[in-house]
């Protein structure tokens, strides 16, 4: 038995879900003519409460066109330094928006109001112009971490005030939704654009959506095109979303009890010397230097896939990790003993 938790983008659809992609009602929606790709916009703007959305291949590109249509060439942009943005984006912040980026040092990942306040430059020819500020939620190289509705408002009120966009990598926004019973339509409210992974624990093949005004999706429809993410018949593609987005967000809860019960078994196992919090499906832990050969050598001989972050290993559940599969996991945590 093979069990993979190197990440929730592993998952692959089942009958229901290939059922209705095969059925779905497609046309060329470069064309504007796909309307299931309209279906699925129109859906998730609606549980945001925001105006309109656009369909892509990624949450790098929901998330680089956002950056793109947000600055000009030379202004900056201020993120946590384990985001998304910034570590697994291929550069795109300087390659396809010429913009520099401010790192700041938050807990978790998670930035509060006051490091975001001293990193925004005045107004002088000498700075780069501070024009957007980033959040991700939940945080993936923090462990899955979730940001509170209250820091998110004082930061968003901070920005209005202040003449900063304000976007959210949001690439597991429905983890957080379904662990901290925040409202989505308050996400809507309190940012200028919302980047969201039907790819990751919503179990679709392909897929992000880019929320925002009207005129900022008119924008980022343009800046799609040309970084060639104009799709044609993708209501195939869109309608695995749609049922994705009718099924598979409140089993969420499953993948969080899941590893929050590895996260616990892991507390009490003495090989590991490190954990961060865990709320949601990720577990991230350190295992003592000496035993790390050993402990990879145990999980690699008993089936087990995980990600390495630099010196730390990664786990995630998903829809694809079943109760059978967890058992097997705490087995051989119990089983890898320190010689
Ligand atoms: C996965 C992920 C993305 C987008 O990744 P793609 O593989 O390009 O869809 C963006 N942000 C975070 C935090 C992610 O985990």
């Amino acid at each position: 038995m093979i069990i993979d938790l190197r990440s929730d983008t592993i998952t692959i659809p089942n009958k229901g879900m290939l059922n209705a992609m095969m059925s779905a009602n497609v046309g060329d929606d470069v064309w504007e003519e796909d309307f299931t790709v309209k279906d699925l916009e129109k859906k998730i703007a609606s549980i945001f409460g925001m105006e309109a959305g656009l369909f892509c291949p990624s949450g790098t590109m929901t998330n680089q066109i956002a950056i793109r249509v947000h600055t000009k060439l030379g202004d900056e942009l201020v993120c946590d330094k384990l985001s998304h943005i910034y570590n697994y984006e291929g550069g795109g912040i300087a390659s396809n928006s010429g913009v520099s980026t401010r790192l700041l040092d938050g807990e978790n990942g998670i930035l509060s109001l006051d490091q975001i306040k001293s990193s925004t430059n005045p107004d002088d020819p000498h700075f780069p112009r501070t024009k957007l500020v980033c959040l991700e939620n939940t945080v993936n190289k923090g462990g899955g971490v979730c940001y509170s509705m209250d820091s998110i408002i004082d930061i968003s009120n901070f920005c209005r005030n202040n003449n900063l966009f304000f976007h959210l990598d949001g690439a597991r926004i429905f983890n957080a939704l379904v662990k901290t019973s925040q409202k989505p339509i308050d996400y809507g409210k309190n940012f200028d654009s919302i980047s969201i992974c039907l790819s990751k624990g919503l179990g679709a093949p392909v897929g992000s959506v880019l929320l925002g005004s009207e005129d900022f999706i008119y924008e980022s429809k343009r800046v799609r095109k040309s970084f060639g993410g104009g799709m044609r018949q993708a209501g195939y593609l869109a309608a695995a979303g749609i049922y994705a987005l009718d099924n598979n967000v409140n089993r969420l809860k499953e993948d969080h009890d899941r590893a929050k019960i590895i996260y616990e078994k892991l507390c009490n196992c003495n090989y590991v010397t490190s954990i961060l919090p865990c709320e949601t499906n990720i577990v991230i832990f350190e295992i003592s230097n000496i035993y790390m050969r050993s402990f990879c050598d145990h999980l690699d001989m008993n089936g087990i896939k995980y990600s390495l972050l630099g010196s730390k290993i990664r786990f995630v559940t998903h829809l694809n990790f079943t109760d059978d599969h967890l058992n097997k996991v705490i087995d051989l945590l119990s089983s890898f003993k320190l010689i």
